[in-house]
């Protein structure tokens, strides 16, 4: 399968390129950064430091959709979306990885998932997908009397906060009671806040050296309290994931799916 990788330049995309070259049955044949990015124009192994592939940094996407390919997207939000209105066009697979898309990107991403196969995941792994896929089952055998409180830790270079991979693990359990995450959400606690509300779940987010992605998810009940606790030790957990879903993705029909659906941790509809 042909791959191009948009955020080649990047933490993740350098990440997706290594695995790329380690996986057998793919091969990365084009790859996109910033426009005016000094890279473009550069070979991707120079940048992302391995040897020579004879492929090009880009920066017009457009001109790398030819044939069979599918996309691979780490960037910002407001980029991947331009990534996926060019894959819809052509009707190519995506797989986007970045976080922090507000509603109305989300609007947006699911009216484009009409056109083509889109896949959206804030959290590649397959430990965090799997924890996401326990939540909901662990939040109804608890009962609602257990305080949920949320916290990640990330490196200092990280631009969203919370993480997305905390909202969603907010969402699962927030979707189990009936709540709605947007209304119960208490993002960090500063002053005479008072007693902690019945149906809060907090979620704190903590910026630190150059940590990869820590999630605990802490359920608090009066003697006792329990915890989840996920580390990803290396970006190569996420790029793995991503490599893994973009070969799954395009053998389905067009839509959006997540990474519970490649981990078959999701019921299909
Ligand atoms: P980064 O800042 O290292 O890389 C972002 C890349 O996007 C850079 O190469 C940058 O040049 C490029 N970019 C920025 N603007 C652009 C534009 N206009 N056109 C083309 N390229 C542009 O960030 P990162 O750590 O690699 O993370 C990227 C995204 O992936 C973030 O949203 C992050 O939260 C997310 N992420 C997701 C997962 C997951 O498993 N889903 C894991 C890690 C990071």
């Amino acid at each position: 399968m042909d791959l191009v990788v948009c955020g080649i330049a990047g933490r993740m995309g350098g990440a997706v390129a290594r695995v790329i070259q380690q996986t057998r049955g793919v091969k990365l044949v084009g790859a996109v950064d910033r426009p005016r990015s000094p890279r473009v124009g550069k070979d991707v192994g120079e940048v992302v430091g391995f040897g020579t592939l004879g492929v090009p940094v880009s920066d017009n996407i457009g001109a790398l959709l030819k044939g069979n390919v599918a996309i691979i997207d780490f960037t910002r939000s407001a980029v991947s979306l331009g990534y996926l209105r060019e894959a819809a066009k052509r009707e190519v697979s995506i797989v986007i990885g970045t976080t922090g898309f507000t509603a109305r990107e989300w609007h947006e991403i699911k009216r484009l998932s009409r056109r083509t196969r889109v896949l959206v995941a804030p959290n590649m792994s397959v430990g965090v997908n799997l924890l996401l896929g326990l939540l909901g089952g662990v939040a109804r055998s608890l009962g609602e009397d257990y305080d949920v409180e949320i916290i990640e830790m990330h490196h200092r270079f990280k631009k969203d906060a919370p993480s997305g991979t905390a909202l969603a693990l907010g969402r699962a359990i927030a979707g189990e009671w009936k709540r709605d995450l947007n209304k119960v959400a208490v993002f960090g606690r500063k002053g005479p806040v008072g007693e902690r509300g019945k149906k809060e779940i907090g979620l704190l987010a903590v910026r630190a050296g150059d940590t990869v992605g820590e999630h605990t998810v802490i359920f608090g009940g009066l003697g006792e309290r329990i915890e989840f606790v996920h580390r990803a030790h290396s970006r190569e957990t996420f790029a793995r994931g991503a490599v893994r879903a973009a070969q799954w993705l395009v053998k389905q029909k067009k839509g959006l799916y997540n990474m519970q659906d490649v981990l078959r941790l999701r019921p299909s509809s």
